[in-house]
């Protein structure tokens, strides 16, 4: 199947980005649907980005069928994981990937998850090349984003690096996936449910522009998935279809507006909050979108309980009815809980290795990470204070 969006009609009056991504397709026969766009394109060297799992599940094949049915140049890099196990998109990987690609590359592909994908699009990037993405799971809704989130200094910043110019999901490959990672890119896509509540309230409250183009993309992103988590629970065709078609444009939402916001509010600084502390702890990292699941529970409770009751004794007056509008909006925790644990993901902090002092202190200072007034920003600016 081809997802296709050339255009997009917006009366926001708000900036927007064209979609330079030239294809998408998630379906089948993703190989030969590869090597055609590589063949047409006139590319003659190529480096395929994996991991050492990912290697095995399409970067090695990738690899020798490049060779094999073009005999074009193809290097195959096998980013290798830190102390922990883990492929970390730090320094020491951006490197690795820098020094091993020739210098004659005209092609990368990243074939693999989230952080392989991070790698890639920053050092193509910097090296003034365009990447193909072949992601091997539906666990991230970053893959068609620009954004590429990185630890430098053991700190997380996401740089603005630049999209792939085409992406080529395939079905067989992504049901096949961890059921674990399936549970995160689902995570990911059920944070919408506080991300576009923090969205709508700051531009409520600080008129910052907001896009009903990119709101509506999302949303229904995240409707979509909560329609059919049956079926992506079974690791069903259509189900796994639905959830990477929603992954895709909650990542073009991003894209087309230049910033994240659609997709990131408090539950995602809240996850970055975790992270931080796992990378300062040198524990071995969580999924982003299983931390994301969780966090949305958290901040989904804290907005329809202490914050509504405490948004009643303000003076914000006409502002009011629109905030608990924004507010009832949100599912009901025990609901978004009930789906993260139908798809097989953790649904609380605990099972995360996270501790109820983490909790409190994220829940406290996690706005700090972004400039952003999401109603957690809001709730400790104004009511935490003097606590
Ligand atoms: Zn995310
Ligand atoms: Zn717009």
């Amino acid at each position: 199947m081809i997802v296709h969006i050339d255009h997009f009609d917006c009366s926001c009056g708000n900036q927007h980005y064209p979609i330079e991504i030239e294809k998408i397709h998630i379906g089948n026969n993703t190989l030969d649907h590869i090597i055609t766009y590589i063949m047409e394109k006139g590319f003659k060297n190529a480096v395929i980005v994996s991991d050492d799992i990912t290697s095995s599940v399409i970067g090695k094949k990738l690899s020798i069928e490049i060779r094999e049915k073009t005999h074009f140049e193809s290097k195959h890099v096998i980013i290798e994981p830190n102390d922990l196990g883990d492929v970390v998109a730090d320094e020491r990987s951006l490197i690795q990937l820098m020094i091993e690609s020739p210098s004659e590359t005209d092609i990368f592909i990243a074939a693999g998850a989230g952080t392989i994908h991070d790698i890639t699009r920053f050092v193509s990037f910097k090296m003034g090349k365009p990447f193909l993405s072949v992601p091997t799971a539906p666990s991230v809704d970053g893959y068609t984003s620009m954004g590429a989130p990185l630890i430098v200094k053991e700190k997380k910043i996401t740089f603005q690096t630049h999209a792939p110019i085409a992406m080529f999901a395939d079905l067989k490959i992504l049901m096949e996936a961890p059921t674990r990672m399936i549970a995160a890119g689902f995570g990911d896509i059920l944070g919408k449910a506080t991300s576009l509540a923090d969205w709508k309230f700051d531009h409520l409250m600080t008129e910052k522009p907001f896009c009903p183009t990119a709101y509506d993309l999302t949303k229904k992103a995240l409707d979509s998935c909560i329609l059919n988590v049956d079926l992506i629970a079974t690791k069903d065709e259509d189900g796994i279809k639905t959830l990477m078609e929603a992954l895709v444009h909650s990542g073009l939402a991003m894209l087309i507006i230049g910033q994240s916001f659609p997709a990131s509010g408090a539950e995602h600084h809240v996850s970055h909050y975790w992270e931080m502390d796992f990378i300062q702890k040198h524990k071995p990292q969580k999924l982003h979108g299983e931390k994301v699941a969780v966090a949305c529970g958290l901040v989904a409770t804290l907005y329809k309980s202490t914050f509504k009751d405490r948004i009643n004794e303000t003076d914000l007056v006409d502002k009011k009815d629109k905030v608990f509008q924004i507010i009832d909006e949100i599912p009901d925790h025990t609901f978004l809980k009930s789906l993260v644990r139908k798809v097989g993901g953790e649904t609380s902090p605990s099972s995360l290795g996270i501790s109820e002092g983490l909790v409190n202190a994220s829940l406290k200072e996690a706005h700090l990470i972004r400039d952003r007034l999401t109603m957690l920003a809001f709730y400790n600016k104004y009511f935490r204070h003097n606590e």
